[in-house]
């Protein structure tokens, strides 16, 4: 009898637990449907609705190939390569909704064709992915708190999802707050960065291909202030790898 009961309690206990996840699917369907009626989304570009930037609108946001490129202050930095340009208005308008409007699955999306573009280039090379380490430029611990991510960081992890990458998400630290480089002639740039960087976690093989991630170059000034710091800790080989120049 005491078992009859039991059995039918732990019935009851699974209808209801059934039900209950039932529910809550059926909320959280509500409420996307609600948000995606109350705040529809539409291409940036051609304003289809459904993404942020649609399939072939994102194709035609990069150079065919990465494109080598040259920076008035890249010192420290063997080559640079951009995916794109600043030029682009949709991209730079991309880059402006994941830097400053929170909108994460935009860097989660270039990151991936940064990736596969990444891949591309190095087979083209005879570069093994595996002697590769992604290091995203650090931004200050406060500004990240603030922005709940790097957006270099999200970049370098979509990326390594796309290849053998390791990535060295804490081989650099941002120590100093700084203002932002654009706002400053080149001498206070320079000044600006200085001792901005130290080296944190990172491996002793020093003979790896260091590849500086970065969303936007201007001058060059930033990437080489990291690879400053990577070469003083005797690792030789250091590239950029940067969205839009
Ligand atoms: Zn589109």
């Amino acid at each position: 009898m005491l078992e009859k009961k039991s059995s039918k309690i732990k019935s009851q206990a699974k209808i209801f637990s059934f039900a209950e996840k039932d529910f809550r699917w059926v909320c959280s369907e509500i409420k996307e449907l609600f948000f995606d009626l109350m705040f529809p989304v539409f291409c940036q570009s051609c304003f289809k609705y459904g993404e942020v930037i649609c399939e072939e609108c994102f194709d035609s946001l990069f150079f065919g190939e990465p494109r080598e490129m040259s920076f008035n202050e890249l010192l420290n930095v063997e080559r640079l390569f951009c995916l794109s340009s600043m030029e682009n208005k949709i991209l730079a308008r991309l880059i402006h909704l994941f830097k400053y409007q929170y909108v994460e699955d935009i860097g989660k999306k270039i990151g991936k064709r940064a990736g596969s573009l990444l891949k591309e280039s190095l087979k083209k090379r005879r570069i093994e992915p595996r002697s590769v380490v992604l290091v995203p430029v650090p931004i200050h611990d406060g500004k990240k708190r603030f922005r709940g991510y790097n957006q270099c960081e999200v970049l370098v992890e979509a990326m390594a999802s796309r290849g053998d990458f390791e990535t060295g998400i804490d081989w650099l630290v941002k120590i100093k707050k700084t203002p932002a480089q654009m706002s400053l002639t080149r001498k206070q740039r320079l000044g600006n960065l200085k001792d901005s960087f130290r080296l944190g976690f990172h491996e002793p093989d020093r003979d790896k291909l260091i590849i500086l991630v970065d969303d936007v170059v201007t001058t060059g000034a930033t990437l080489s202030e990291c690879a400053l710091v990577l070469r003083k800790a005797g690792y030789k080989r250091i590239w950029g790898w940067v969205v839009a120049g």
